[in-house]
């Protein structure tokens, strides 16, 4: 048997984790990653990066969920705590979370048994923005700007033999001949290369602001509608919205009043920021992010396919995570062990 060829289809925040994970697992084979977006192209540079699943985050199980953000946090957190921290764009933030609508909004069991610090606020922090909050927790969490991390990421991965590859994909199969496993990580292109019509865009849209006369907000807010604003090195992150099934790709100028009407009513020192730029993203959804191999019938053989995608508006936060219970599979595939047998 010669060196395994392994390709990871995909450069955003799935694609880059995946490939480093499999570099780990697998030092002596040849690793690629093929995209044809990557860095400030893709949707992962959009996210704000904050880690912080929602609820609604699903994979095939509660437990291998569970699993999926425990992974994810270790793997944060390791970086976190080395010298590379600054280079790679992660680093510990804490804030706040309030709603005028339920407790349940403010509570968060995928978090509250992770982080360092989860607990409900006092009476005196419900006050610490206008607009007579009812509910609130303070939580110590990570924060990645993909900003650092996909270039920092893809660096490393080339250091460590990795080669890549700047092509457009239109037909899985034009991989066949050249690896042995490919690990599909396209987000939204997953629609279109392998027709899948689980997946739906939920647009996004935020603005980078630089605080020049208010150098204090260090903390995070979260509210009601989807409101946040995220202090990060580069800047400070507001936001935003989610509209289902859109394809926009345009900043739109009602959002975008929105936005800054929300973030300006919780923290109105956010008036005498400066405005650095706005972005909009395509968030890929699926009811459940697909993590699973899959045997694809080319007409000569079985395509070895291990797919990672669909993780919606928290694909900073779980990606490390799907990326290692993906390599598992790639191991499995590799070894042509009960994997064969379930499919
Ligand atoms: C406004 C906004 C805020 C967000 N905030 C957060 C947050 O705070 N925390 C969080 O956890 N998540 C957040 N997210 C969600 C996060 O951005 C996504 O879940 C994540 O980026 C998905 O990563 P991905 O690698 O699957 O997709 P992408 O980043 O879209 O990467 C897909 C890759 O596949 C490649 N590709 C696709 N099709 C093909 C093809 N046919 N041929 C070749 N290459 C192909 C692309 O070129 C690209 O490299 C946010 C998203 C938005 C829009």
């Amino acid at each position: 048997m010669g060196v395994l060829r392994v390709g990871v289809l995909g450069a955003g925040v799935v694609g880059v984790t995946t490939a480093t994970e499999l570099q780990s697992q697998f030092p002596t084979a040849n690793i690629t990653i093929i995209a044809d977006k990557f860095n400030n192209e893709t949707t992962s540079e959009v996210a704000a990066g904050i880690f912080r699943p929602n609820l609604s985050f699903t994979g095939p199980t509660p437990e291998i969920t569970s699993q999926w953000i425990r992974d994810s946090y270790d793997y944060y957190d390791a970086i976190r705590s080395s010298e590379e921290s600054a280079r790679a764009g992660v680093s510990q933030i804490s804030g706040y979370l309030f709603s005028k609508v339920d407790e349940s909004l403010v509570k968060n069991h995928l978090l509250e048994k992770i982080v360092p610090v989860y607990r409900r606020t006092t009476k005196e922090e419900l006050k610490l923005c206008p607009g007579n909050w009812k509910y609130g927790s303070f939580f110590v969490t990570l924060v990645t700007e993909c900003t650092k991390f996909l270039p920092w990421s893809l660096a490393r991965f080339e250091q460590a033999g990795g080669k890549i590859v700047n092509k457009t994909i239109g037909n899985i199969k034009e991989l066949e001949q050249s690896f042995d496993i490919v690990v599909n990580c396209t987000g939204l292109g997953a629609k279109y290369i392998f027709s899948d019509h689980q997946l739906v865009p939920i647009r996004g849209q935020v603005i980078k602001v630089r605080i020049v006369h208010a150098p204090w907000i260090k903390t995070f807010f979260y509210g009601d509608s989807d409101t946040y604003i995220i202090p990060r090195s580069d800047g400070v992150i507001l936001g935003g919205c989610r509209h289902y099934d859109s394809y926009d790709m345009n900043i739109n100028k009602y959002d975008s009043a929105a936005i800054r009407e929300r973030c300006f009513k919780m923290v109105p020192s956010l008036q005498k920021a400066r405005f650095i730029r706005e972005s909009v993203g395509l968030r890929p959804h699926r009811s459940v992010v697909r993590v699973e191999p899959e045997l694809l019938d080319t007409g000569f053989t079985k395509f070895k396919i291990v797919h990672n995608y669909g993780h919606g508006g928290y694909g900073v936060t779980s990606a490390p995570g799907t990326a290692k219970h993906a390599v598992k599979y790639v191991r499995d595939l590799h070894s042509s062990s009960s994997v064969y047998s379930k499919l």
